[in-house]
């Protein structure tokens, strides 16, 4: 079997400058990361048209990516950013349900899965985000709440929605806590997902790639980036400094 190939995606979040695009463009371009592996970096929507810019002048293999869109084409919703202004502004690839947008937002799986079929009907890549809360974790309900999450793009999209795509399993308790999952535990659950895919599209399940996220460091990455079924990651507060997001690209 040929070796999937690695992403590691930084999530910036609601932080971030024009200054930290520039530092940690030039850091990639000095490191050649972006020659290895799928390099994904998802800014502020302000910050989107700079780091297409960037990118291109850098000559960079860096892929943009939107950290959310609307599921609708347009219309008075104040704020709200389209899938096709997030595609003119330079953006490839979209974080569908990333865990915050989902309780901090009142996001359902159904919104999600639109935003995913959307971005996917203009030709960009989706991210989808999985992941269970602490309590589910706790009562065991893990593996029924992550087959929810992706049952809903199925019902929607069908099989093939799920063909291309990125998965991002984010257990909710390991975001942004200083506490990841163990990659013993983070293995399991990617083999978890890996499996539901099979049972429906084997080749599918071979080619395609699940990240984890929640608090991924230089210092715990390389155990899980080792992982067989573990592909990359997708990485928040780390990502916000150059030197430790270098350092987890070189791991993958
Ligand atoms: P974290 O965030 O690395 O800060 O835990 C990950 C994410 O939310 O994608």
């Amino acid at each position: 079997m040929t070796r999937r190939k690695p992403v590691v995606a930084a999530n910036w979040k609601m932080n971030g400058s024009r200054h930290l695009v520039d530092s940690l463009l030039q850091q990639i371009k000095q490191s050649g990361v972006d020659q290895q592996l799928d390099v994904v970096l998802s800014p502020p929507a302000t910050l989107y048209s700079y780091v297409d810019d960037a990118i291109k002048q850098l000559e960079l293999n860096v892929i943009l990516a939107a950290q959310n869109i609307n599921e609708l084409d347009s219309g008075a919703y104040t704020g709200e950013i389209s899938a096709h202004l997030a595609k003119e502004s330079g953006c490839k690839w979209v974080i569908c349900g990333h865990s915050e947008r989902r309780s901090l937002f009142n996001e359902s799986s159904k919104v999600t899965a639109q935003k995913f079929i959307k971005a996917q009907s203009l030709g960009m890549k989706p991210v989808l985000c999985v992941g269970e809360t602490t309590e589910e974790h706790e009562q065991g309900k893990t593996y029924s709440r992550l087959t929810a999450q992706i049952e809903t793009i199925l019902h929607l999209g069908g099989i093939d929605a799920i063909k291309d795509c990125i998965i991002a399993y984010e257990p909710i308790w390991a975001v942004g806590t200083g506490k990841p999952a163990s990659p013993k535990l983070a293995q399991e659950v990617h083999r978890f997902i890996r499996g539901m895919i099979s049972a429906i599209c084997p080749e599918t399940a071979q080619s395609i790639r699940i990240l984890y996220g929640g608090s991924v460091t230089p210092d715990n990455v390389d155990s899980m980036f080792k992982q067989p079924d573990i592909d990359g990651g997708l990485i928040g507060g780390a990502s916000l400094v150059p030197e430790k997001f270098i350092k987890i690209c070189q791991a993958a």
